[in-house]
């Protein structure tokens, strides 16, 4: 059976001629599926019974197993998922004044290897398709009665640019006026720094946002908390984000989570003004690490952060201090996950 949110628009309504079904159900099937979050052809009640048991019987909507789900105090609500492969998969609600943020994997595990991510701890399985992807979402936005799902962040299990084609074809559903119809820039791709893909990303015609896992703004220290950066190093990975910027006249967030012990010195700090010296459109988000006892992760204390952040503001590096969300359900990227696989 087909999962109906492989096809764009253009593309159900050929598949619909091929079935004998009219082209304006397809527009009719988005409105319910995307629009009013309906996963049930049952449910869509302009549609005639012949046509309703005939979807039913060619296509699926949602095919994804709620295994576990947590809420924070702070709101943050954190969801684990089964493929139909029984692959598991995180995706997050993040809601805030004003906005809710849903934050989706793109892959079974990953390959990356970060050091200070629980993500890449079993290993990499494989690319999550478009519908998988898409489903994530819907599932999140059935879940925030009465608000609206305003933003999404590709920053949950996986790196979206090693993935490119399935994710980039789920942004358009996600942004498009008969999809989620969520604009590109409440759209933002995460990634640890896969320098080609960025270049592929900026000549989209997509004003996405970009955030790059930084981490680090020296290559010996940063190849070590991220061994991608031994293919992609920082020049290289500066000056594409640089060509995005000017392409897409968005401004490129560097994230820095500050490990104790690692990553969080002045000396860090001083490394990063000079990597950033004259890229004006940038922001560093300076994120306290999360507790991950399996990988020895301590964040860094209140003291060095502000002492961080002062120093950046110091040198005129525009900067944020993002407070950690869900810290009380292992919301980083890959702790349900692990600790379901433990249990
Ligand atoms: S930070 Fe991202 S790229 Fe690195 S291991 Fe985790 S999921 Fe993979």
């Amino acid at each position: 059976m087909q999962d109906i949110k492989e096809f764009n628009l253009k593309e159900l309504e050929s598949e619909f001629l091929s079935l004998g079904i009219k082209a304006y159900h397809a527009r009719q099937i988005f409105t319910w599926i995307y629009k009013k979050g309906v996963f049930d052809f049952s449910r869509m009640s302009d549609l005639s019974s012949k046509l309703k048991k005939l979807l039913d019987d060619k296509f699926k909507i949602l095919d994804l197993k709620l295994i576990q789900s947590r809420k924070s105090k702070d709101g943050t609500k954190k969801f684990l998922f089964e493929l139909a492969d029984k692959n598991l998969i995180e995706a997050v609600i993040i809601p805030a004044q004003g906005r809710v943020t849903g934050c989706v994997s793109t892959q079974g595990g990953c390959k990356f290897s970060c050091k200070f991510c629980a993500s890449g701890l079993l290993g990499f399985k494989r690319n999550l398709t478009c519908s998988e992807i898409l489903g994530e979402i819907l599932y999140l936005k059935s879940d925030i009665y009465g608000r609206n799902l305003t933003h999404i962040v590709f920053m949950g299990i996986g790196e979206p640019l090693d993935n490119y084609d399935n994710v980039l074809e789920a942004i358009r559903i996600i942004n498009s006026k008969d999809g989620f119809n969520i604009g590109a820039r409440r759209i933002t791709i995460s990634t640890c720094g896969i320098t080609p893909a960025i270049k592929r990303l900026a000549e989209e015609n997509l004003q996405i946002e970009l955030s790059v896992s930084l981490h680090a703004a020296n290559d010996k220290l940063r190849s070590n908390l991220m061994p991608v950066n031994k293919k992609y190093p920082l020049k290289e990975l500066i000056k594409a984000c640089k060509e995005y910027s000017l392409k897409t006249n968005r401004q490129v967030t560097f994230e820095h989570i500050l490990i104790k012990g690692v990553n969080s010195s002045l000396k860090n700090a001083q490394d990063l003004v000079k990597l950033l010296e004259g890229f004006k459109l940038s922001k560093i988000n300076i994120i306290p690490a999360n507790y991950i006892k399996e990988l020895h992760i301590e964040p860094a204390d209140k003291t060095a952060m502000i002492l961080f952040k002062d120093y950046l503001v110091k040198y005129g590096v525009h900067v944020t201090l993002r407070k950690e969300r869900g810290e009380d359900i292992g919301a980083a990227c890959g702790q349900l996950r692990l600790q379901h696989e433990k249990e």
